[in-house]
């Protein structure tokens, strides 16, 4: 269970996100959605570690661990896929695995290694080939399975649609579902709206350093301003 609770994130002296409170509990899915320059991927760069709350605390299965470094959050199980995959061009799909797998264990790497690529067969077609002439479904499918191999608990996804055509992400997403299905705690940030609802089951709107409306994905849909949104292109349809 992730409580963030109160927290001030931003960069240096400058504030972007004030007084934000967002959990995911055990098994849970949850989006964290919201415009252009909302704080989203500040938001995750407090919660794994990247940029120190100025305010407030984070909490991880009720441990505070809002002081700790990125490199031991990780150990405890919080992954994060940045935006952009950073995938190593120059590397096989498998040795990406490798090299993110080590990262967190040197046992059982062959095992992990083969879990990934049971969830993504389309990678296990790939192993061979440099992780730079993938595609960007499959660099997707590879940033998400380098986050696995390090078996996590909670798995942050930042912008799992950006630059991919429907088809694909759907796919992305519908495994990302599965995932969550099976007991993993899912923090995705997008801005698709409809692909955020469709993966999770309960979610944050972020406006301007702020949360403004969150619920269910029922509740939330009943709201004016999530329809509003979507009228105005945020939940591009997928
Ligand atoms: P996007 O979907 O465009 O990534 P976002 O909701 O993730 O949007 P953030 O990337 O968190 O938004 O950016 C929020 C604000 O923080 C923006 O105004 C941005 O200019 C600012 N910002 C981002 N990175 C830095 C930085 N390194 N230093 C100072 N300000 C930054």
């Amino acid at each position: 269970m992730l409580e963030l609770t109160h927290g001030r994130i931003g960069y240096g002296p400058i504030t972007i996100v004030e007084d934000l409170s967002i959990s995911v509990g055990e098994g849970e899915a949850v989006f964290l959605i919201g415009p252009n320059g909302a704080g989203k991927s500040t938001t995750l760069r407090g919660i794994v570690g990247l940029n120190p709350l100025t305010r407030g605390t984070l909490t991880w299965d009720g441990r505070d661990v809002t002081r700790l470094p990125a490199h031991q959050r990780a150990r405890l199980g919080i992954a994060a896929v940045p935006e952009g995959r950073h995938v190593f061009p120059q590397l096989t799909v498998v040795e990406n695995l490798e090299v993110a797998a080590r990262v967190a264990s040197h046992a059982g790497v062959k095992e992990r290694i083969d879990d990934a690529f049971d969830l993504f067969p389309r990678l296990a077609q790939r192993r061979g080939h440099l992780a730079g002439l993938l595609s960007g479904g499959e660099q997707q499918m590879l940033a998400i399975g380098r986050a696995l191999v390090q078996r996590p608990r909670l798995l942050i996804i930042d912008e799992l649609s950006l630059g991919l055509a429907p088809v694909i992400y759907q796919q992305v997403g519908d495994t990302v579902r599965e995932l969550a299905g099976s007991g993993l705690s899912v923090l995705l940030v997008e801005q698709n709206a409809r692909l955020a609802m469709r993966i999770c089951s309960r979610g944050y709107l972020l406006s301007n350093g702020a949360i403004v409306l969150e619920g269910t994905v029922a509740e939330l849909e009943a709201t004016a301003e999530m329809r509003d949104l979507y009228l105005g292109g945020l939940g591009k349809v997928g």
